[in-house]
């Protein structure tokens, strides 16, 4: 790892748990007199090696509508991994406590917050690869930003990685990853449908009470997720325009941006 990423074990305080996740317990801690979400990376659940290797290339992503990766403590056991906190933890909880109080502005506003961090990052061409509103955090001044972005990949559990595995994120994922795990900004913008619709159904749950396979099915068929009773007709349009079976009848994430921004300015 680059000195300049390394984080000095002397200048991080370890605090509260503040949740748990794919990767073991997160804390909230200090760090340069900055409040700051310490991952601790349990060794079995990731791929330590690899995940050092890309590290340099995710810090160096920087956005104000992405979850700010600060740096690596590689000297530490286990290896913490420290995050810009976000005040307001993560959006589907978010949305289900504001549940009937979430106005129409603040739900295109979070649509825009989305659309802007994933614009970033597909003119960086960095695949999120699992865009979900567990995946986004909301800051003190109920700003969305994207947290999480390509680190399914040094996840160790098969259950998770896997399209067949138990874990693997269906209700999110366009038709080609399903089958051929086949990754790309284009498939992070059906996920970002989902995502929509998510929002606009308050953080309900897409797909409810159906298995995968009964998903992969109506998708097959043709069948997409209804308009959320909340959406306007012009957001479910962009919704269904993200969920187009061919990756290249989706519009880019520059595009959704371009779209959601004239919708504001209404
Ligand atoms: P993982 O990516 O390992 O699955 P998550 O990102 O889901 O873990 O984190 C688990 C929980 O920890 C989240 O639901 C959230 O409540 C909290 N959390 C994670 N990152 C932050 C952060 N940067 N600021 C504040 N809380 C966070």
């Amino acid at each position: 790892l680059k000195d300049q990423w390394e984080i000095d074990p002397e200048e991080l305080n370890l605090g509260q748990e503040i949740g748990s996740g794919q990767f073991g317990l997160v804390l909230e801690g200090k760090w340069k007199d900055r409040k700051v979400a310490v991952k601790m990376v349990r060794e079995e659940c990731m791929s330590d090696e690899d995940f050092k290797e890309e590290a340099t290339v995710m810090m160096r992503l920087s956005h104000c509508k992405l979850v700010q990766l600060y740096g690596v403590c590689t000297q530490r056991s286990p290896m913490c991994l420290v995050f810009e906190y976000m005040e307001s933890g993560c959006l589907s909880d978010y949305l289900r406590e504001k549940k009937g109080n979430l106005s129409l502005d603040l739900m295109l506003g979070m649509c825009l917050d989305v659309s802007e961090g994933m614009a970033y990052l597909e003119s960086s061409n960095f695949i999120h690869r699992d865009l979900a509103a567990r995946n986004c955090l909301v800051s003190k001044n109920n700003e969305v930003k994207v947290s999480d972005f390509g680190m399914t990949r040094f996840v160790l559990d098969d259950q998770y990685t896997s399209s067949q595995g138990s874990k693997f994120p269906v209700k999110w994922s366009a038709p080609e990853v399903i089958k051929y795990s086949k990754f790309s900004s284009k498939s992070d913008v059906w996920s970002f449908g989902v995502l929509m619709w998510e929002i606009y159904n308050e953080g309900r749950l897409p797909y409810e009470n159906r298995t995968n396979t009964e998903v992969v099915e109506s998708l097959n068929a043709g069948l997409r997720l209804l308009k959320p009773r909340l959406a306007p007709d012009s957001v479910y349009l962009l919704m269904e325009w993200c969920w187009k079976e061919k990756p290249e009848d989706r519009p880019s994430f520059a595009l959704l941006l371009h779209e959601l921004a004239a919708f504001s300015d209404l």
